[in-house]
């Protein structure tokens, strides 16, 4: 069956290969979205024939005003974050998946979901950061939330049978260790960008490709991982599977283990979270057992990774910690892709936000956004 779909973040790493699996199974693109890349949106926009198109850059959004000026069939142009939002709310599409990176992404997975659309959510930041107001939008309005993270979509995957979800008692969050495993502090010291932005399994957006590197995208997908499924974080342990093959597992009452393997590619979650619940045949190819030989499984060291464990500690310091230690780790994964602080400093600067206060108990949209702005003034303050 044909569906339509609304992609925000479709020039980004995981929007390329959202419409890799759109293209495959011929679905039509409702809506997309960028921020920067002009003339990437252009031929999205030349082969899906989008009806609404978003970008959310004000320089851009002129070129791209300026681009599509007197095209026949030219989709309608909304700008800004705002646009953004709307985009997220038009009805038409049968889902909205959301793969902006960051914070930037929060407001239009609320917007979708206040719409009435399933989300299928590959923005983690937006549980991160805002996860009680998604998770109660999603119950008040009835919708899917889809997880699009390959360790969400796999423990996901793992929980399909109602019969035994119920009777789930851990779950077992895989991580790749990064291109910086086993090495000290003192090896980590010296560490550049471009040694940074070599990750081993994944080819990922230049954020999520420093997370990994920090083991920050693991304390954020932890976080993530207790708003989709509700077990508390000492019942998520972080187990590092080198080979990225186990996607992640679930454990149950009688102590059996279900685990979801597969290739490292995303465009497997990605299609799962379209095709739901039916499992469709897609662009991957099969996991060759002969060839694979070993799996390994390592404990994460949160000891010389201080974001993993800045991250636990800020479930710990209340409702708004994580959205402290995600914005004080934008702030820093910017100032670091930009050389301004060293690889070691990501970490210093995470913990230092999370330890310089407590945060709170309910909170609001305003809360969750002024929060975020003094955890960035907060690492500006103390580079
Ligand atoms: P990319 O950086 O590759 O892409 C990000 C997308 O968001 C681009 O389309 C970009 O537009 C757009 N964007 C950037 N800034 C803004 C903004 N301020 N407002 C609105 N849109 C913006 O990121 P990834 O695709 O790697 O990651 C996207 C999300 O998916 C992240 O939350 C990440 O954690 C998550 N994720 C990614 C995985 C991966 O394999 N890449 C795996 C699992 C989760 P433009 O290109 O025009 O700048
Ligand atoms: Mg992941």
């Amino acid at each position: 069956m044909s569906k339509k779909i609304t992609l925000l973040g479709s020039t980004g790493s995981i929007g390329t290969q959202s419409l890799d699996v759109i293209r495959a199974q011929g679905y039509e693109v409702y809506g997309l979205s960028a921020h920067s890349h002009v003339e990437k949106i252009l031929q999205q926009i030349e082969e899906f024939h989008p009806k609404y198109v978003c970008m959310t850059d004000p320089d851009a959004a002129a070129k791209l005003d300026a681009a599509l000026a007197g095209r026949a069939n030219a989709p309608k142009l909304l700008t800004g974050p705002e646009g953004l939002k709307e985009l997220a709310a038009l009805d038409g599409p049968d889902v909205v998946l959301n793969s902006v990176v960051g914070i930037a992404g929060l407001g239009a997975s609320l917007c979708a979901i206040e719409s009435g659309h399933d989300l299928a959510l590959a923005n983690k930041e937006s549980l991160v950061t805002g996860g009680h107001l998604v998770t109660q939008a999603v119950e008040k309005h009835g919708v899917q939330l889809l997880p699009v993270d390959s360790e969400h979509s796999a423990i996901f995957q793992c929980l399909q049978d109602k019969e035994s979800a119920p009777s789930l008692t851990k779950i077992l969050l895989t991580a790749s260790g990064g291109p910086f495993f086993g090495m000290t502090t003192e090896q980590l010291r010296g560490k550049t960008r471009a040694d940074a932005l070599k990750h081993p399994n994944w080819n990922m957006g230049a954020k999520i490709t420093i997370d990994s590197a920090t083991l920050m995208n693991k304390g954020l997908e932890l976080i993530e991982a207790v708003w989709l499924f509700g077990l508390p974080p000492e019942k998520i342990q972080i187990v590092v599977q080198r080979q990225s093959v186990v996607h992640s597992a679930v454990q149950f009452s009688d102590n059996s283990i279900i685990a979801q393997l597969g290739v490292p590619d995303m465009r497997i979650p990605i299609q799962y979270a379209l095709t739901y619940p039916k499992r469709v045949p897609g662009v991957v190819p099969e996991l060759d057992f002969t060839t694979l030989k070993l799996l390994t499984f390592d404990v994460a060291d949160e000891e010389t990774f201080r974001c993993l464990a800045a991250c636990k500690k800020a479930i710990r310091k209340g409702a708004l910690g994580p959205c402290a230690a995600n914005g004080a780790n934008e702030e820093a994964v910017k100032l670091f892709l930009e050389d301004k602080i060293g690889f070691l400093d990501i970490g210093r600067l995470v913990e230092a936000v999370v330890d310089s206060d407590s945060f709170g108990g309910d909170y609001t949209l305003a809360d969750v956004y002024e929060c975020d702005r003094m955890a960035r003034a907060f690492v500006r303050a103390h580079l």
